[in-house]
């Protein structure tokens, strides 16, 4: 039997796991849909066969409006997020250039934790890719990739990215009109565990402005996560990103990896674990101006980082503020 629910919400990123957590807060029947195989979107986390974690999607977030800067206090005290203390940098050919000015927090142990421990609670369907709505008795029927019926709703939000929220909210113009203009920018990821330990460098994170990089981190620097053995995510830019798109994913993470090793001068260091990713909507190239999308007439709702404010902390204050309209409706 399929759920019946007040309120369906497709994608179980930050927006997802907000939106649910406050509607059912409240009340409201809720089911989240989501077509990989957990929580966390691109707050993501890659466990390799030998047991390593790679944060490979955001790398830390933010916490500048105080609604989300008192969900982060109660996070922090619940041990979900940490700071992470380590040095970050700008990388410069004439030297770095200190930016440990900002906090950055990170989930603990891992980015896709906090999705999990937000959702701990309510019903999570995983492997469930929303492909279509169907309005039957004013009702909205989610349908999967073999035209199977995934789950009956009175109200249907996405939380997809632009593109992908598009595709599924054909039925309102509103909706769609405004997550066709948006356009999300890929990133190529690779995920890298060093023979030896890079000691020499003297940061944990840096943003880069040349070449194919654009963001360097040592991913095992950051809290919860295991010291003994080093791992780094390097992350590519949006050209380099789509100019490689189709390149092998060895070929994507061992480029990466040596343009990494000659900008630091560790070219003798191999990696023992290479693995790349490819994020086809890595982060908005402009945002849309509203935080939530509501077409009340068909019950469709529509939000995420690329509504209002970008980023974990945009996907956040999108979640909540949908969550906040729906129930004020
Ligand atoms: C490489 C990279 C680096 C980043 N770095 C940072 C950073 O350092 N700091 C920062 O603040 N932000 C960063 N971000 C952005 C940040 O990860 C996002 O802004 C935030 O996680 C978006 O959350 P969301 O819930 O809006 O979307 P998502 O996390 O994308 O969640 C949407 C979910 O919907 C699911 N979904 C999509 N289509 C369907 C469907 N048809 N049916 C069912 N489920 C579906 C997806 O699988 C996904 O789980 C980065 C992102 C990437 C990719």
């Amino acid at each position: 039997m399929q759920p019946q629910v007040d309120i369906a919400i497709i994608g179980a990123g930050l927006a997802g796991a907000t939106t649910a957590n406050h509607l059912a807060a409240s009340g409201a029947k809720v089911c989240v849909l989501e077509k990989s195989r957990g929580a966390g979107g691109r707050m993501a986390t890659r466990r390799t066969e030998n047991q390593l974690r790679f944060d490979h999607g955001a790398q830390y977030f933010t916490v500048r409006d105080p609604r989300f800067k008192a969900a982060a206090e109660n996070w922090e005290k619940q041990g979900h997020i940490a700071l992470w203390q380590g040095r970050i940098v700008e990388w410069a050919e004439g030297g770095l250039i200190d930016k440990t000015n900002d906090q950055r927090y990170v989930a603990t142990p891992a980015m896709n934790v906090l999705c999990k421990e937000t959702l701990a609670d309510l019903p999570l369907l995983t492997r469930a890719e929303v492909k279509s709505l169907q309005r039957v008795n004013n009702r909205w029927q989610l349908i999967g990739k073999e035209g199977e019926l995934l789950c009956d709703a009175d109200w249907v939000i996405s939380t997809a990215p632009a593109e992908q929220t598009a595709a599924i909210m054909i039925a309102s113009k509103q909706i769609l009109q405004a997550a066709a203009e948006v356009r999300m920018l890929p990133c190529w990821a690779a995920m890298i565990a060093p023979e030896n330990p890079l000691d020499a460098l003297q940061f944990d994170g840096a943003f880069i402005n040349e070449g194919p990089l654009r963001w360097v981190a040592r991913n095992s620097s950051k809290p919860g996560r295991d010291p003994s053995q080093e791992t780094w995510v390097l992350h590519a830019g949006p050209d380099w990103s789509k100019a490689h798109w189709e390149n092998e994913r060895d070929s994507v993470a061992a480029d990466l990896w040596l343009n990494f090793s000659n900008m630091v001068g560790s070219n003798a260091v191999k990696p023992s674990v290479a693995i790349a990713h490819r994020w086809r909507y890595a982060l908005a190239e402009a945002v849309h101006a509203e935080r939530c999308l509501i077409d009340r007439n068909l019950r469709l709702a529509a939000c995420g980082d690329w509504c209002g404010g970008p980023r974990v902390e945009g996907a956040f204050l999108s979640g909540l503020e949908t969550a906040e309209q729906l129930l004020a409706c």
